[in-house]
């Protein structure tokens, strides 16, 4: 039994703190929204009242939050989380982040002699829950493997992607694809739809056909196709529009970075700001089928 320090228990976080807890695992949570770290309390985790607390004495520390800065808060600085770690614990930061702010909490980690890896995760919020998420991770491959079998009950594929922030481009190269894929298949499923054929008839036929991707295998964008999906849920759950459009950002930047021309992934971006402007930030991505049927 590991005691782990959970930090961050969103839409993804919390399904992947409850796999560490059922599997036998001391979890020590803590999260800014009470309700959340009052549900794993309920289930045996405990609560703690500081990412601080919940860290001490912990042997590894989990984090799954928004964006870079939440990241650099947590971890950075004289008041950060990595000041106060005993050297040797192990921290697993899963958020989707900038690369270079990901190398920046490496480095400070080294520092202090704390092992960390990036591991930001594919699969969305039904692999979290059901354990088959896909980790991408960057750091040294003796941390992964001391690391590997707590990844085993929150994923199924735990791949080496390189060394530090690694796993953030492997990432936004993943997300790239996965957005460009959602706006191809939101519109393709509205022109069909207004021509006359049935969502679910062309949903299955595409899904069987070179269209099939990953958004018709699991995640339909068109309300009532999939029971399970965040459509048929009015676009709540899931993976919110705003963390896509930050995710393209990043992608954008790494495009930047290295001079690369990625035309599909910046007419995503603008798409994704564009449903920003409209108030669906919080409304899982999928909800980029409304600007083609409205
Ligand atoms: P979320 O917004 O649902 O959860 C983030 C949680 O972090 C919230 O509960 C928030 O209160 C908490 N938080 C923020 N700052 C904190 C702090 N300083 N201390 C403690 N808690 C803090 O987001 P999510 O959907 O769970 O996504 C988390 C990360 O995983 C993001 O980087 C996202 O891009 C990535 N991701 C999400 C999905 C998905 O399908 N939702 C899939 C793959 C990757």
């Amino acid at each position: 039994m590991t005691t782990i320090a959970f930090i961050g228990l969103g839409h993804m976080g919390l399904p992947m703190a409850r796999n560490l807890l059922k599997a036998g695992h001391e979890l020590k949570v803590f999260d800014l929204v009470q309700s959340a770290m009052q549900e794993l309390a309920a289930e045996g985790a405990q609560a703690a009242s500081s990412a601080e607390a919940a860290a001490k004495g912990a042997q590894v520390v989990i984090s799954m939050l928004p964006a870079s800065r939440h990241v650099e808060g947590l971890y950075l600085g004289d008041k950060g989380l990595l000041a106060a770690l005993e050297p040797g614990t192990l921290v697993l930061e899963c958020s989707t982040i900038a690369p270079e702010v990901a190398r920046k909490v490496h480095q400070a980690a080294q520092a202090r002699g704390i092992e960390l890896l990036d591991a930001p995760v594919s699969g969305g919020t039904a692999g979290a829950a059901a354990g088959t998420l896909t980790f991408m991770i960057g750091g040294t491959a003796t941390t992964l493997e001391k690391a590997r079998p707590l990844f085993g009950l929150m994923g199924k594929n735990i791949l080496h992607a390189g060394a530090a922030g690694a796993g953030q481009v492997a990432k936004v190269c993943n997300n790239q694809v996965l957005a460009v894929q959602m706006i191809a298949t939101a519109e393709a499923m509205a022109m069909g739809v207004a021509n006359g054929l049935d969502p679910s008839v062309l949903a299955e036929i595409m899904r069987q056909s070179s269209g099939g991707n990953w958004t018709l295998e699991k995640y339909n964008p068109w309300p009532g196709v999939m029971e399970a999906a965040p459509a048929s849920k009015g676009y709540s759950g899931g993976f919110m529009a705003e963390l896509m459009a930050k995710d393209l950002g990043l992608a954008q930047e790494a495009a930047q970075h290295s001079g690369s021309s990625t035309p599909m992934g910046a007419l995503a971006l603008q798409i994704y700001r564009l449903l920003l402007k409209q108030g669906k930030g919080k409304k899982d991505f999928s909800v980029v089928q409304q600007l083609f049927i409205e």
